[in-house]
């Protein structure tokens, strides 16, 4: 019997981390059975190298979008240029775009509650801008949230009859969990569920429904153990894998089988 496939459902191998050996980590990935992944853009350039590399390579697609940490070096207004993206075939949603407050400017040196405001301000418009072209294209958004669920729950909340999101490297309660599905969205886990204290994120895995979540690196970040502290790459999805199998007392191929079709069904250009 064939060994069950996975999908890396959040990488950024367009980060110059990947540069010097790509295809060596591709090949590592298909001999570890991750058959798809998706990469993910965190600003213009980033996004249209993700494109560049989903064109290259058949099990790789990609999404369109623009960080929040970034967003104060944003152009005012994105849509045309994620509308435009948005038709590309292997796009298969936007992002990653919603709102982190967990580092503000107003607490740099020289930093005022006004720099806050505006930082956290642009950040919104820009999520609603990734949401608006979301429901006009028919793509759900790839969502980064942290230390700011409310805002982010109220700000998609209008957009949630046309559009969905999936939470990625979800790190919150099962409480907050179950108000993420309840507008029908998603939430996609890391290689924190491997990490001696991530005893919090295996417990809302736990209490999370099959074909409700995804698996995803979020590589060249938070590689699971046994990798901790090195480089992460998608064949690291294996790892991460066993450990949610092991949480939610399944098979790896009843586990392959959820997260697989919970992808599918969230990412519909997502072909094969
Ligand atoms: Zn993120
Ligand atoms: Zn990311």
């Amino acid at each position: 019997m064939p060994e069950p496939v996975f999908y890396d459902t959040h990488a950024h191998l367009d980060y110059p981390e990947f540069a010097a050996d790509l295809d060596e980590v591709l090949a590592r990935a298909r001999a570890a059975g991750i058959v798809r992944i998706i990469c993910i853009g965190t600003d213009l350039d980033s996004s249209a190298r993700a494109i560049r590399l989903a064109e290259r390579y058949p099990g790789v697609f990609a999404v369109a979008g623009w960080h929040p940490c970034e967003a104060l070096r944003a152009p005012e207004d994105l849509r045309p240029a994620l509308r435009e993206m948005a038709r590309h075939p292997k796009v298969v949603a936007l992002g990653e775009t919603g709102l982190d407050f967990h580092r503000l400017p107003g607490a740099r040196e020289g930093g005022t509650p006004e720099d806050d405001r505006r930082y956290k301000e642009r950040q919104a418009d820009l999520f609603r801008q990734h949401l608006e072209v979301a429901a006009e294209t028919g793509l759900n958004c790839v969502i980064h949230q942290r230390d700011a669920l409310e805002e982010t729950l109220a700000l998609l909340a209008p957009f949630a009859d046309r559009v969905r999101g999936v939470f990625h490297c979800f790190a919150n309660d099962p409480d907050a969990m179950r108000r993420v599905l309840a507008l029908g969205s998603r939430v996609s886990f890391t290689g924190i569920l491997t990490f001696k204290n991530g005893g919090n994120v295996r417990e809302t895995l736990a209490a999370t429904a099959p074909g409700k979540f995804m698996l995803e690196t979020d590589c060249p970040f938070l590689a699971p153990m046994p990798h901790r502290g090195k480089r992460c790459e998608p064949a690291h999805v294996r790892e991460i894998a066993r450990v949610a199998a092991q949480v939610k007392g399944c098979s790896l191929e009843e586990l392959s089988e959820w997260t697989c079709a919970a992808a599918h069904e969230f990412f519909p250009k997502l072909a094969g």
